[in-house]
């Protein structure tokens, strides 16, 4: 049997007059004065069906059975709508299919939520997904990331990568998050990590001489779900030998504007900034910044450091923004209370008035030159940050991003990325008492900079980038450690101890020792693209089977409990009931 001559949605009005077969899902079904129209509808658009009595009978007696989403077949001849049915916004608007002939395929109960529905339960969606997946926005984010990593496999191949598949089952490889982990049934007791990361299999491909890696790979990390993280997630993964910064860079700016341009037209102007993460942090408040609006953060710690208000002259650090309203109380109050949420102990400000006179109560202590710094346009106001200068950074690196938002700062038609260079190497985790890595132990120290790792660990930068689109961070990597000398140091700066060295990363430090490469990379989130790409605000909706909230599968059930019998070959009992 033939199921179809065309998609739903490709019939023009240069059919007209031909016989037609289509199938698909029953969209709507309207009585109209005695005939029946069904839209019918596949991935590729709708088209309206006719049935009327006098035609074909037996199909006009089958509609009055058919639902929505019941799967049909349907014979007729394209005809031309009439003048005042021609629907514009439809590319099948101009014509319909007069049936001669229907079949209902398949049967559909009562509908959980319909296509249409807006703010459906996510549990609901989920656990019907197959339902969900037929919507308009799903179907078109799924083909959208098929389309996306189709144009990046092309670029990569295009320039020489070999697309090296790296294993599921493995060794903790260390980016931060906790790792889930599979128990070996060959040696009971064991576990294999899933990989957080292909980082160091890349790596070890670089020391084997593959110099051109790439992989479209899936990176499980257990963490606690938000709404910017996954625990199944996919990264673009590239690695190179010999690795020179600007080639890596225009690499992936190629990447980028092919993605940008065969998905969405849009041509985006390569190279694209640079900024350290210094000035990233000072100026924006963030290592993310979104730079489609200005509202610069401004430093003030020289002018302010004797100042006559207290509060400034005891500050580390002091800086400011100048947004372009002015304030009521009331409004003062609230930006306050949300400063204070991010770890502000309060927001001074001044205000200038229609009259362009600074009002607030700290003015009478600033000297001429603090007013001369602040001075703002009539109708702004100023809002400072005072304090350890992270902290600073992090309270007007919000506020810059909510009053953005609010005031419509934000270009939404612009595209602006931005790399981040210069990253520190460690951080100093408070609770732990120790260094952390804020790339992975295997970022390498920025030229010159190799020294700092035992003398000044928190002044060393690294060799490490993200590049950053509108606001989020789409990529990230680094130029590697390829020394096992300078590996062991930073293991040790990072407390861990040579023991845990061997058993952990005894196969790299060996395989440095064997004649490695100078080698780097990038990883870029495919999700994370395809939010910033597809204007995607919900993560999960850029997978097709995402997990929810909870790390759970409501459409299979995953994660469920597991055949005792099969423990007791894994050799394991749980300790904890399952919920
Ligand atoms: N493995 C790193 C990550 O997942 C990326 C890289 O360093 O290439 O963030």
């Amino acid at each position: 049997m033939k199921w179809r001559d065309l998609m739903c949605g490709e019939v023009r009005p240069e059919q007209i007059g031909k016989k037609l077969t289509l199938s698909g899902w029953a969209d709507t079904r309207r009585d109209h004065g005695g005939l029946v129209f069904i839209d019918l509808r596949d991935r590729s658009g709708v088209c309206q069906l006719v049935i009327n009595p006098e035609r074909a009978p037996g199909a006009f007696q089958l509609t009055h059975e058919i639902r929505n989403e019941f799967v049909l077949r349907a014979e007729g001849e394209v005809v031309a709508r009439d003048p005042e049915a021609v629907n514009p916004k439809l590319p099948t608007g101009e014509i319909e299919l007069q049936l001669d002939k229907l079949e209902i395929i398949s049967r559909c109960p009562p509908l959980p939520f319909q296509l249409n529905e807006e703010n459906v339960d996510e549990t609901l969606r989920l656990r019907n997904r197959w339902l969900d997946l037929r919507r308009d926005r799903l179907q078109k984010n799924i083909a959208l990331r098929a389309q996306m990593v189709g144009v990046m496999r092309r670029v990569m191949e295009e320039a020489g990568f070999l697309d090296i598949q790296t294993p599921i089952l493995g060794k903790p490889t260390p980016e931060g998050a906790r790792d889930f982990l599979v128990p070996a049934r060959l040696q009971p007791g064991r576990f294999y990590a899933l990989p957080q990361s292909p980082q160091l299999y890349k790596q070890i491909l670089m020391i084997a001489g593959f110099d051109r890696y790439y992989q479209i790979a899936v990176c499980f990390r257990d963490e606690d779900l938000r709404a910017d993280r996954l625990q199944e997630l996919t990264q673009l993964d590239v690695e190179v030998a010999f690795p020179d910064l600007d080639e890596l860079f225009s690499l992936m700016e190629r990447m980028l504007k092919a993605v940008w341009s065969e998905c969405l037209g849009v041509e985006l102007e390569a190279p694209f900034q640079r900024m350290t993460w210094d000035e990233a942090v000072t100026r924006f408040g963030s290592d993310k910044p979104d730079l489609r609006f200005g509202l610069d953060i401004q430093e003030a710690t020289k002018v302010t450091r004797d100042s006559e208000f207290g509060v400034f002259a005891k500050a580390p650090c002091v800086r400011f923004l100048q947004v372009p309203r002015a304030y009521s109380r009331g409004e003062l109050a609230k930006l306050e209370e949300f400063a204070k949420e991010w770890g502000a102990g309060g927001l001074a400000y001044i205000v200038y008035g229609e009259d362009g006179e600074p009002h607030s109560p700290i003015v009478k202590f600033l000297s001429e030159a603090e007013l001369e710094l602040f001075s703002s346009a009539p109708g702004s106001t100023v809002l400072f940050g005072a304090g350890e200068p992270a902290a600073v950074a992090r309270v007007l690196g919000q506020l810059r991003l909510k009053l953005g938002e609010e005031l419509g700062l934000i270009d939404e038609d612009a595209w602006r990325f931005l790399w981040v260079t210069d990253f520190p190497l460690v951080e100093w985790d408070e609770e732990e008492k120790r260094w952390d890595a804020v790339h992975h132990p295997f970022a390498r120290p920025a030229v010159g900079h190799e020294a700092l790792v035992e003398s000044d660990p928190g002044a060393a930068r690294a060799l490490a980038y993200d590049l950053v689109g509108n606001g989020v961070e789409l990529g990230g990597g680094s130029f590697r450690i390829h020394e096992p000398e300078l590996q062991e140091k930073v293991f040790e700066l990072l407390r861990i101890s040579p023991e845990e060295q061997r058993s952990k990363f005894g196969f790299l430090l060996d395989a440095l020792a064997m004649g490695a490469p100078p080698h780097g990379g990038i990883a870029f989130g495919i999700e994370r693209m395809l939010m910033v790409l597809g204007h995607e605000p919900n993560l999960r909706d850029t997978q097709a089977f995402p997990k929810n909230q909870a790390g759970a599968d409501p459409m299979t059930g995953a994660p469920s409990e597991a055949d005792p019998k099969h423990l007791r070959e894994l050799r394991i009992k749980p300790i904890v009931p399952p919920s």
